[in-house]
């Protein structure tokens, strides 16, 4: 499996929690460089934009005031097999299902609010290119080594 990139927020109730710190850990200690990060405010227009393919879900509204409701970090992770390793290191979307060990079920539990799941990361290569570059210009992303 060839490098790489995905895409990955850092959510506003992981950032509000004081654990943004322990996550990019979780993903620098399983291979997963950090080659563009930043702490953002997103804005409505861009978290409906960004969250487009579930406008006609009824948690739509929640997800976008959520997402709004505070800081929160983008980041670009690359890697071996980058997508699924982030998506593994995730867990499952509702945390109450999320493996021990992994990001959701570490620090999402108790669950009061499925929006609050700490993390977001690309479901595939499709989505992970649009993702980056709907968030990052080409020169921000670094080379590491
Ligand atoms: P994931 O983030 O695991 O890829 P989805 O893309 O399906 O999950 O959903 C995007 C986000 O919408 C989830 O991370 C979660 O915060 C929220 N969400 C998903 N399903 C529900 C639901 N049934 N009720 C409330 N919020 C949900």
């Amino acid at each position: 499996m060839a490098t790489q990139r995905t895409f990955s927020i850092i959510k506003p109730d992981a950032v509000k929690k004081g654990v943004l710190g322990q996550i990019a850990d979780r993903f620098e200690q399983n291979g997963l460089k950090i080659v563009a990060m930043k702490m953002i405010q997103m804005s409505q227009a861009q978290a409906e934009e960004f969250y487009a393919e579930h406008k006609e879900r009824p948690f739509f509204g929640e997800l976008v005031d959520f997402m709004t409701s505070g800081p929160c970090v983008v980041q670009v992770l690359e890697g071996e097999n980058a997508i699924l390793k982030n998506r593994e290191l995730m867990g499952a979307t509702n945390p109450n299902n999320a493996d021990a060990g992994t990001i959701r079920h570490d620090f999402c539990l108790p669950v009061e609010d499925l929006s609050a799941n700490a993390v977001h990361g690309s479901d595939g290569e499709e989505a992970a290119a649009r993702e980056i570059s709907f968030f990052f210009n080409s020169d921000e992303l670094v080379t590491r080594v």
